[in-house]
Formats: C-alpha cells, structure tokens, sequence
C-alpha cells in the first residue's frame, strides 16, 4: 500500500487528467495537521467526477502548513482519471469493491480491504468520500446511518439528505461501522456552485472540534430514505428522447427534471417502440428483490408510475445507465417508523 506523508511537489499544480502522471491508483496521502486525529477524503473513485480534486487544490492552497485537523487523502481510478471517464472497461467500479456484506474477490476490493483496515486503525474523525453525478440534481448528502453524527455531518453540506443501505461495497458503507461518514453529490462535474459548495464544505468540517452538536440540526432535518435501484433491463435497447432502429423503449426526453420532486402515479418514464410489450424497466428493493409491478405499468406503449414516488439520480448518460442504473426511489424518512422492514411492507 502506498502511504505519502507529504504532497509530491508540483500536485496541487495538476488536473485531474494528469494526476496518474505523480500518484498511482488508490494512493494515500496522510498529511499532519495541528489536531492529530485525521478526517478521510476520498476523490475520484470514479474519474469523470473531478470535483473533488479541484474544491481540495483549493483548500489545500489555503492551509499548506497550517491544517487546522490531519488528513488522509484517497486518490481513487486515476486511470480512468487521465481519459476523463467513470472506469476504464474491464474495471470494476471502484465504489462498489469496498469492504461491505458481500465478499468481492478481485484485486481492487483486496486494495480496499487493506486501505480500509490501515485507515481504521488511525481512528479517523470522519470520513467524506466527493462524486458528481450526470444529471441534474440537487447538491446533497448520502448517509448510511441515522445517528445525529452522521446527520450533522451530511447537514454541514447541504439540506438535502439521503439515507441508503445499497448498493453494496461503497466506501461510506464501509466506514460507517468505525466513523461518521458520508457520500457527497457535488452536482454535475465542471459546474462552480458545486465546487464552491464543497470547499465551504470543507472549511467548516475541518474547524469543528466534533460532530455531537452542530447547531439546531439534527431534529430538523427531513432524511430522504433510498428504498430502491430502477435499471433498465440488460437485454432491452433503449435510447433517450429520439426513436433509433434498434431501440425498444425511448426514455423521456428531459426526465432528470424530475429529480428530487415528488411525482404523482401515472408520470410517464418514457414509452415503448410499436410492436414492443415487455416491461423495460426493472425496480428492485435494498434486499434484491423485484418490486417493478409495484411502481411502473404499461398503458398505451407508455410506461408509467403506478404510485407516487421521488426519484433521484435519474440520469441522461446511457453510458451510466448501463453501468450503474437509470435512478432510485425514495420516500421522506419516517422517524417514528425507522426500520427498513417497515418501509418494505409499505412498498
Ligand atoms: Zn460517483
């Protein structure tokens, strides 16, 4: 495992695209700061979301010499990086090789494991792992744990909180069993109100002594609770918004304006070429299982919700939804009614 105790000269100088130019995949940089206990950043995980990278140069530039609070620095595929994609194929995607319920076995996750373990041991404060995401949502926060450490860390970054138990293997799922931590959507790459967002992320974590009591947060935050994954069937072609020869279902044109607004049954997702009748979609729960024909119909070629839900994460890329999927579901958390199986037989 590779451990760095100081920025290699020139780094801060670079882009995300030229990073694998100093640093090597899932490299590690520990620098010391005045409070010993480090907080965990981890960038790039998938390497079109550069985000992270730029909001740190920043604040790094302003605290060289002086961090407030140590830090551990995780630099994810910058192989993927250098061509300014999600992962090179033939890779695994690096947020799901993570230590988590399944055993994954292949070289990345053995990586992970070790870096997981490493990092453990050093008792981090809290851990804060930066994405971007393809299409247009709200800046917010993913948080695998609803205790108010967790909360008051997700809130320092945005009113918009999500709480996920899938999928399995990320890395904020992998340190939630040893440290507040949490995944932080910055919007989509390039965009300057989510890069300011994060580095005042950044600045106000790095000052705070601990995260018990963030003022007036935690009771009066409303959590988002991710209760499902819609994929597009493997075997279905699809395109987005224009018909092609080959296509079976064309999504609707425009559909990430959806994102985070609660929809009332019958919204359309998008509709299947004449001749077509096989349900495209496939909705599954946190266990895995097929809850489709709870949420979506078909009616006149259309397919439609068949309940009012919010979506999230619904994205326009057919490269990420083949690789991850078209957008999850979610429901305002019930605080009264917390545990998953609750949500399951509401479904
Ligand atoms: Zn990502």
């Amino acid at each position: 495992m590779n451990i760095l105790t100081k920025l290699p000269d020139g780094l801060l100088n670079l882009k995300a695209n030229e990073l694998h130019q100093m640093l090597n995949d899932h490299t590690l940089i520990h620098l010391q700061g005045i409070i010993d206990r480090p907080l965990f950043i981890s960038l790039l995980q998938h390497g079109n979301e550069t985000t992270g990278w730029e909001a740190l140069k920043v604040f790094l530039n302003n605290y060289i010499g002086k961090l407030p609070r140590s830090l551990i620095i995780y630099f994810g595929n910058l192989e993927a990086a250098r061509y300014n994609l999600r992962l090179l194929d033939g890779q695994p995607d690096f947020n799901r090789c993570w230590p988590g319920q399944y055993q994954i076995k292949n070289e990345t996750a053995m990586q992970l494991a070790k870096i997981t373990q490493a990092v453990q041991s050093m008792n981090p404060f809290a851990s804060i792992d930066i994405h971007n995401n393809t299409g247009r949502n709200p800046h917010y926060a993913g948080i695998n744990k609803l205790t108010p450490q967790f909360i008051n860390l997700a809130s320092l970054f945005s009113d918009t909180i999500i709480h996920f138990t899938s999928p399995d293997g990320i890395q904020s799922g992998a340190f939630a069993s040893f440290c507040p931590s949490v995944t932080i959507e910055c919007g989509m790459t390039g965009t300057a109100d989510g890069l300011e967002q994060t580095i005042t992320f950044l600045n106000n974590l790095i000052h705070l002594p601990n995260l018990n009591d963030v003022p007036g947060v935690a009771e009066h935050q409303e959590v988002l609770n991710i209760f499902s994954t819609v994929k597009i069937k493997p075997d279905i072609p699809f395109t987005i918004a224009e018909e092609t020869p080959n296509a079976q279902f064309v999504i609707e044109k425009d559909l990430d304006r959806h994102n985070f607004h609660m929809l009332p049954k019958g919204t359309p997702f998008g509709y299947l070429v004449q001749g077509y009748q096989e349900m495209p979609l496939i909705v599954t729960d946190q266990i895995g299982q097929d809850i489709t024909d709870h949420y979506f119909d078909i009616q006149n070629q259309s397919v439609i919700l068949k309940q009012n839900v919010m979506p999230a994460m619904i994205t326009q890329s057919e490269r990420a939804i083949k690789l991850d999927c078209l957008c999850y579901l979610m429901r305002p958390f019930k605080r009264e009614h917390k545990s998953e199986q609750f949500l399951r037989k509401t479904s």
